[in-house]
C-alpha cells in the first residue's frame, strides 16, 4: 500500500466529474490532503473581515484523487486516519444564525495549543475537535460548488467527521473524485452561526471500494454508531430522507418489517443536528444514528 500526499494548492472550488485528478490511486492507499482553511487564508489578522474577501476563493477542496476500481454504482470507502491543524484558527460572524440581528461582523484569530489539544477562546479554553469540513465525490450531473452539500457529499459540516471514524459515499462516475477541505478545529453541532473554528492542516484517509452497492448518500461508521446522513431546505425533508436511508439499510442485515425498523428508530435511534444556521442562505443538514452491533453491519 502506497502513501500519497498532495498539496493544498491542488484544490478546486466545485466537486466535478469533469476536473482533473491530481494523483490516481489504488484501493487500500493512504493519502495526506493538505488543505487551506475555508477563506482560502485570506483572513489573517482580525481586521479582515469575511465581507471583504473574494468570494470566489472561499471552501475550496484539495483534489481530486482518482480510485482506481471505483465506478458508478459503487461505493466509496474513506477512513480517516489522521487530522492535524495549524497553530491558530479563524472564527466570525458574518450575518449568518439566529443571532445575528445583534450581532456585529467580527473575525477572531484564535490560537491553537497543540500540546494541551485546545483553542483559547477569550478567557477560557476549549478542547479542539478536529474535523473535515468539506468532503465528497463528483456529482453525477453538473458540477456542484464545494461550499454546496448535497447526496454527493461536500461542505457536510459534520462534526462526527474526525479521525478514527469510516465514510461511505456513492460512487457517481469512475475514480469516484475524492476532495476534501474547509478542516475545522473545533465546531458546535448546528453550526449555529455559520462557521467554525476554520484551520489550515492536513487530513490523512485510506480509501478502498465495495462494489456495486446501492447507497443514495453519504453513510458515516464512527466507533460505536452508523449514521445515514441527508441535507435538504427543509428539516422534514431531510429527516425523512436520512431515516428511509435507514430504513432500507436496516432490512437485510436485521430482517425485521419496516413496521418493527420504525418502532425501533423511536426508541433507539437518535436524529441529531449537522448544520442549522438559519436565517441564512444554509439547507439543513442533519444525521439519523443507530448503535452498531456485531452481524448487523449496514455495509461491508
Ligand atoms: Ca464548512
Ligand atoms: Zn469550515
Amino acid at each position: 500500500m502506497t502513501h500519497y500526499e498532495i498539496k493544498a494548492e491542488d484544490r478546486q472550488f466545485s466537486f466535478d466529474k469533469e476536473h482533473k485528478p491530481v494523483i490516481t490511486v489504488q484501493r487500500g492507499d493512504t493519502v495526506t490532503f493538505n488543505t487551506v482553511d475555508c477563506f482560502s487564508c485570506q483572513i489573517k489578522s482580525s481586521d479582515d473581515l469575511v465581507g471583504d474577501i473574494n468570494f470566489d476563493q472561499v471552501n475550496p477542496g484539495t483534489g481530486p484523487i482518482y480510485v482506481e476500481g471505483a465506478e458508478p454504482g459503487d461505493v466509496l470507502v474513506v477512513h480517516i486516519d489522521d487530522i492535524q491543524v495549524q497553530d491558530y484558527g479563524v472564527a466570525v460572524t458574518y450575518g449568518m444564525g439566529p443571532l445575528k440581528e445583534n450581532s456585529e461582523i467580527r473575525t477572531k484569530i484564535i490560537p491553537i495549543n497543540q500540546e494541551k489539544q485546545t483553542a483559547t477562546f477569550n478567557d477560557i479554553e476549549i478542547p479542539l475537535h478536529k474535523m473535515i469540513g468539506v468532503i465528497g465525490v463528483a456529482p453525477a450531473g453538473e458540477a456542484i460548488g464545494c461550499g454546496r452539500i448535497g447526496d454527493h457529499g461536500g461542505n457536510m459540516d459534520n462534526r462526527l467527521i474526525e479521525k478514527g471514524v469510516t465514510l461511505y459515499f456513492p460512487v457517481n462516475t469512475a475514480g469516484a473524485l475524492l476532495q476534501i477541505g474547509d478542516l475545522h478545529g473545533a465546531m458546535g453541532d448546528g453550526e449555529l452561526d455559520g462557521a467554525a473554528l476554520e484551520c489550515s492542516g492536513s487530513a490523512t484517509v485510506t480509501v478502498d471500494v465495495i462494489k456495486n452497492f446501492k447507497l443514495d448518500r453519504p453513510l458515516i461508521e464512527t466507533e460505536n454508531r452508523w449514521y445515514t446522513t441527508a441535507a435538504r431546505d427543509t428539516f422534514s425533508e431531510a429527516l425523512e430522507l436520512a431515516m428511509k436511508d435507514m430504513q432500507r439499510l436496516m432490512r437485510e442485515p436485521y430482517g425485521w418489517d419496516d413496521t418493527d425498523i420504525d418502532i425501533y428508530l423511536s426508541i433507539d435511534g437518535h436524529a441529531e443536528i449537522n448544520q442549522s444556521c438559519e436565517p441564512g442562505a444554509m439547507t439543513i443538514s442533519l444525521r439519523v444514528g443507530i448503535p452498531k452491533l456485531e452481524g448487523k453491519e449496514l455495509i461491508k
